[in-house]
């Protein structure tokens, strides 16, 4: 490696990106020249003229400058599904149109979350829905058929059905165990 490339990455000259990447043989990571991660032992350091060949000797790409460029770490699009699922799981919210928001196949989406989460998109969407619908039958007055719409239920009847299945109560009798008539 000469001074020039060395230079280049201890000073993150983003002025090299693309022009080659580096990969530190210690944590098998590799870099764009301008990525902010901590300096690197420079025996350690390999030199690497594309991606590509970084990838083909087993190197892995930095989750922080993404020097893959091509498509965001699993990680990060599972993150951005959920916050997606959070601001919308009271809409009608299937997998195809959860998928069509973030530019995704259902089943990729639907593989990925699971694997990641330990749950597929439609159960998280339910746990939401189910955590919002407990909290109004708790701290409201509103009638169940408005709670189920509220919380992203389709209907009062699907949703005393899916609660009884996961809290072994019916709504109401949930919200009288709370002392809330
Ligand atoms: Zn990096």
């Amino acid at each position: 490696m000469n001074n020039e490339i060395w230079q280049a990455i201890i000073n993150n000259d983003a002025s090299y990106d693309g022009k080659f990447f580096y990969g530190v043989a210690t944590t098998g990571i590799f870099c764009r020249p301008s990525c902010k991660s901590r300096n690197p032992n420079k025996e350690h350091v390999r030199i690497f003229d594309s991606a590509e060949h970084a990838l083909a000797e087993q190197f892995r790409p930095c989750k922080r400058c993404k020097p893959d460029g091509k498509r965001l770490p699993d990680e990060d699009w599972v993150q951005h599904i959920v916050q997606t699922i959070e601001q919308h799981y009271h809409e009608p919210l299937s997998l195809m149109r959860l998928a069509d928001m973030l530019h995704g196949s259902p089943y990729h989406m639907h593989r990925t979350f699971k694997r990641i989460r330990g749950v597929t998109p439609a159960e998280y969407i339910q746990q939401m829905r189910l955590e919002d619908a407990k909290k109004l039958l708790t701290e409201s007055h509103l009638p169940i058929t408005e709670v189920a719409l509220q919380a992203g239920f389709s209907n009062a009847a699907y949703f005393a059905t899916v609660f009884q299945k996961k809290t072994g109560k019916s709504p109401s009798d949930f919200r009288h165990s709370f002392g809330n008539e």
